[in-house]
């Protein structure tokens, strides 16, 4: 049976305005241009992209975090892009988000039980021994001890304060989980731990994840399809395997040749590809493609013409004019 379609999001914009003076009028910062997506019930699209390409704003955009400048998000069928902050606050607990930082996104003032138990609080879920119930089944869900309960965050070391973190959003019982970069700041031996434990959650609870990070070798990993993402525009995506194993663009095949690789003789023979020249300005951005100041296979035509998101294959989309 066909899964069903958790999240669409259509010509997704945000524009962030920059004053450049009195009379002047204001530039654009264009994070977020012309973004298009779907995630089907229980799949996980791998968001990646260097840091500033807009991946983290199209996250909170879809959590209306940010308020979006155009374009639609379409949740369970129900067009949220225009609903206010207080018709927001069912959904809220629906659609979660895990943060990149997990020592700056906990209170240190609040005990562990609070953290988790704030969100159940606010949406009356459980009361008085069943929320305790509640917070220690999480702890013991994502590998804590329901002893902690008690506990603040500053006694736990980075990858223990992730998973309070990944505990907090699952308190609600969501859905869709916006899980931005949340391996990132943690040690590399911790990472695979917590990928593991995702996925393991994933499986048990039925969630949709829309998974954020650099590391393409990750989002591999825990993704059925990857997008990629160059100076707020998707420039790439499709089915996991055909992105990582078949890149067609010229960027996504750059990143893909800067994955490390184990074994030193394999590595030996991989011709890794250099960029050349500086990310641009995402500020009102020249016309023509975003890449082309960096593309070692640039063309005339990708001076002056906009590449458009082309389905090139069975499912396997990408914006390039080498593929018109
Ligand atoms: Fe390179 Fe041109 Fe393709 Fe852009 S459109 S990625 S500049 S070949």
């Amino acid at each position: 049976m066909e899964k069903e379609i958790i999240l669409e999001i259509k010509n997704l914009c945000k524009y962030f305005p920059v004053n450049k003076g009195l009379f002047k009028k204001p530039s654009l910062v264009k994070a977020v241009d012309n973004v298009s997506f779907s995630i089907k019930k229980g799949e996980t699209l791998g968001l990646v992209g260097e840091s500033g390409c807009g991946k983290t704003t199209t996250g909170r955009t879809i959590l209306k975090l940010y308020e979006p400048t155009s374009g639609n998000i379409i949740f369970k069928g129900e067009d949220i892009t225009k609903k206010s902050e207080k018709e927001m606050i069912p959904l809220r607990r629906e659609m979660q988000m895990i943060f990149q930082d997990p020592y700056a996104s906990l209170n240190p003032r609040m005990t562990v039980g609070d953290i988790i138990g704030e969100a159940i609080d606010i949406h009356g879920l459980y009361k008085g021994k069943e929320r305790e119930e509640r917070i220690k089944f999480l702890l013991d869900k994502v590998g804590l001890n329901g002893s902690h309960i008690n506990r603040y965050a500053h006694e736990f070391s980075g990858g223990q304060r992730q998973r309070i973190g990944i505990a907090r959003a699952l308190a609600v019982e969501p859905d869709f989980i916006v899980c931005d970069e949340p391996i990132s700041a943690l040690d590399v031996s911790i990472q695979a731990q917590v990928i593991n434990m995702l996925e393991e959650l994933q499986e048990e609870f039925g969630l949709t994840y829309l998974f954020i990070a650099h590391d393409l070798s990750m989002v591999k990993h825990i993704s059925t399809h990857i997008g990629v993402m160059y100076l707020g525009q998707l420039v790439e995506k499709g089915l996991s395997d055909d992105v990582y194993l078949k890149p067609k663009h010229p960027y996504t095949q750059a990143l893909l040749s800067a994955v490390p690789i184990p074994d030193p003789q394999i590595a030996k023979n991989n011709n890794r590809i250099v960029l050349e020249g500086d990310i641009p300005s995402p500020i009102d951005p020249e016309p023509g493609c975003r890449f082309k100041g960096r593309c070692p296979k640039a063309m005339p035509i990708c001076q002056e013409k906009d590449p458009v998101l082309k389905e090139v294959e069975n499912g396997h989309f990408v914006s390039c004019h080498l593929f018109d």
